[in-house]
């Protein structure tokens, strides 16, 4: 059985004033029956984990550098990430594909560095909305799947996030039809390249203009175990109803 997931993207928004917003989850979430995940910018990791240390609630990061260190002005390695108590990293967002022009095959080395310093990777898929046009979803899909997960793959260090990029901060989301197609196809590549024992436990989460108001209704399509929600994380109030849709999700058998 996956234990489902709530994880939330900050991107790059909160400064310390932002670290009530954790407080507020922590109070708001003491046994959460879902894991959740944080994962504000980088300047806040160390204090968001000091607040959390006695919650559920995990703290991530969202980019790493593939090397454990060198000259790499500006970048943040793994090692550094767990050290200030993230426990997993975002990787291959459509955001770092788009406007830092990275490959997956970019993705795969973060994703072995992650691992390698005991962090779970989140790593993120998604189609543009030419491709869905042009009926190219699943082949991008496939392509993205298999060039950015290294073969060790696990339901322990890997979450797969699938994202439209066209439903990203757009308020847009497919049809529960759409989101399924895509999960459950990727729960068979999976299966295909893993085989089904290590492929049912990789978690699948669907990302892209998730709100309390269509969780639930998301939360029930086939082979979904989660949400990796932005706009809607940054405020507790909002991303507590969402917690808790996810929560009665797990409930119904
Ligand atoms: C994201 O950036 O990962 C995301 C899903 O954003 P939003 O929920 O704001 O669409």
């Amino acid at each position: 059985m996956r234990r489902k997931l709530a994880a939330g993207n900050w991107k790059m928004n909160g400064t310390n004033a932002s670290l009530a917003e954790v407080q507020i989850l922590t109070r708001n979430h003491p046994a959460p029956s879902v894991d959740l995940l944080i994962c504000p910018p980088a300047t806040l990791i160390v204090q968001a984990a000091a607040l959390t240390a006695d919650s559920p609630l995990e703290i991530g990061a969202q980019d790493c550098h593939a090397a454990a260190a060198g000259a790499h002005t500006g970048d943040i390695s793994a090692v550094m990430l767990a050290e200030a108590g993230a426990r997993a990293v975002i990787l291959g967002h459509s955001e770092r594909r788009q406007d830092h022009d990275e490959s997956s095959a970019l993705v795969s080395a973060k994703t072995q560095a992650a691992w390698a310093s005991g962090l779970t990777a989140v790593v993120c898929l998604g189609e543009t909305l030419a491709q869905r046009e042009a009926a190219q979803t699943l082949d991008i899909i496939a392509d993205q799947l298999d060039a950015s997960l290294p073969d060790g793959a696990t339901g322990t260090n890997t979450v797969i996030a699938y994202e439209p990029i066209w439903a990203i901060g757009t308020g847009l989301t497919p049809s529960t039809a759409q989101i399924a197609e895509v999960h459950d196809f990727l729960r068979r590549r999976l299966a295909d390249r893993f085989g089904e024992d290590r492929a049912d436990t990789i978690r699948l989460l669907y990302g892209g203009s998730v709100k309390p108001s269509n969780a639930m209704e998301i939360f029930a399509t086939s082979n979904v175990d989660g949400a990796l929600v932005g706009g809607a994380s940054l405020k507790a109030a909002d991303f507590s109803p969402i917690v808790k849709a996810l929560e009665d999700c797990a409930a119904t058998p």
